[in-house]
């Protein structure tokens, strides 16, 4: 088992001390259902082949299909994209989606591919994984550098593949190609209603309260952009080379614009207050919340002394460690968990794949609403369960996940079988 995996899975011992559940649950949770590797051959455009390793993990899938997105980068991995997969089985169970979790992953940096070996690429991921995934058994969506158009590739090859339209197979499409509206902002604006429902319980206000968020990518910027309208001061964001800060606030929109055009966010514009400050110095930067949305481990045993924001709100996954986590919580600080706070990217993922089943699509209202009326009352429980057991979030939220992943598994009969009933 590697290092991350050891790690994540602490949080379900963490969990099981404050619920009643059959030593087989937690067994069986200890471990992934089942993981895939390949290599993929791919053509590249100088006639070449080249092998990039990939993974896909199903995790568990007890309360449904597996579900969760492919990430490309580097640096990936088989510890991490079961960990990855492991958090995703937790976070469907906290928005209370009928789906187990699952991951993939393809070691290769995307920015030294052009835009036909990309295609190669993610077509070669759905031949070699085809047998794998599925509109019923496991069903893929965007992650780190993995996009809508990815998606349409994966939805095409494999539609070519099973010869028939599948649009169902994978979340996060083009709305042309049977994507949902609302999905783009998703991550974001679940982390926003999240934060705007339990405002008041954490003690932050829209006139009062400052922002940090490190990353600027799509889940980052729906939330800054979200938050900015509403009042809050967005006073820092980063990408990753650099970060920008400035006490009067910054606009998201236009350091957005800004990013665009020159593909990092330094030299946005802003006031004369602002400054250049080097990642590090921005998670340490004095706010009301810090909203880690980039990689994970990035709170660590060696900067959790120094935060000085009361609140964290996880955007990303896993972007704080079990160590810093002891020391967050020491210190008083929230920390609303990943498996809550970015849990509506794959809610409007659910919205989406049931829209493509139903083969009738919804209006951006109706998906917010509906995005709102999961969100709220998740957060609320999970809330909840910290005050009465008097415990952190995070061990709150998994609580919660875990009795509905437990009642799953035990209504197989685990309980009545060794209790001899019926
Ligand atoms: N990659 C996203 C996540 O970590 C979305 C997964 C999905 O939509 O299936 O939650």
């Amino acid at each position: 088992m590697g290092a991350l995996f050891t790690k994540a899975r602490k949080r379900l011992k963490a969990a099981a001390k404050h619920l009643d559940v059959h030593p087989d649950v937690i067994e069986k949770l200890r471990y992934p259902k089942e993981t895939l590797a390949a290599t993929l051959l791919v053509r590249m455009d100088d006639g070449s082949r080249r092998g990039f390793k990939a993974w896909r993990c199903r995790y568990d899938d007890t309360r449904g299909p597996t579900k969760g997105g492919i990430r490309y980068h580097p640096a990936v991995n088989l510890d991490e994209v079961m960990t990855l997969a492991f958090w995703m089985t937790f976070k469907c169970a906290v928005a209370n989606l009928p789906y187990g979790g699952g991951k993939g992953g393809v070691a290769v940096d995307v920015k030294q591919l052009s835009r036909t070996e990309l295609e190669r690429l993610s077509r070669a991921y759905v031949q070699a994984f085809a047998r794998f995934i599925g509109p019923d058994r496991d069903i893929p969506a965007p992650d780190m550098y993995t996009n809508g158009i990815v998606m349409a590739w994966m939805a095409d090859e494999y539609s070519m593949m099973a010869d028939q339209p599948s649009p169902g197979v994978i979340t996060g499409k083009p709305i042309a190609l049977g994507g949902s509206l609302g999905r783009d902002d998703a991550t974001g604006r679940g982390g926003y209603f999240v934060i705007r429902h339990l405002e008041k319980d954490l003690g932050l206000s829209p006139d009062k309260s400052r922002v940090v968020v490190q990353g600027f990518g799509n889940a980052a910027y729906h939330f800054a952009r979200l938050m900015h309208a509403d009042g809050y001061k967005i006073i820092g964001v980063s990408d990753s080379r650099s970060a920008i800060y400035d006490p009067d606030g910054l606009d998201p929109l236009a350091v957005m614009e800004h990013k665009n055009k020159t593909g990092r966010v330094a030299g946005a514009p802003t006031n004369r207050k602002a400054k250049e400050l080097s990642n590090a110095e921005l998670l340490e930067t004095e706010c009301n919340l810090l909203v880690p949305a980039a990689m994970e481990s990035q709170l660590v045993q060696d900067n959790a002394d120094k935060i000085k924001a009361p609140v964290v709100l996880e955007l990303a996954n896993g972007p704080t460690t079990p160590a810093a986590d002891t020391i967050l919580a020491k210190r008083g600080i929230t920390v609303i968990p990943d498996i809550l706070a970015n849990a509506g990217g794959v809610t409007v993922s659910y919205f989406e794949w049931v829209q493509n089943k139903a083969g009738y699509y919804w209006p951006v209202q109706e998906v917010q609403t509906k995005l709102r009326a999961i969100m709220e009352p998740e957060a609320r429980r999970v809330w909840d369960i910290k005050l009465e057991k008097n415990i952190d979030m995070r061990t709150a939220a998994y609580v919660h996940a875990l009795h509905r992943i437990a009642s799953a598994i035990e209504a197989h009969g685990t309980k009545a079988f060794f209790a001899g009933g019926a």
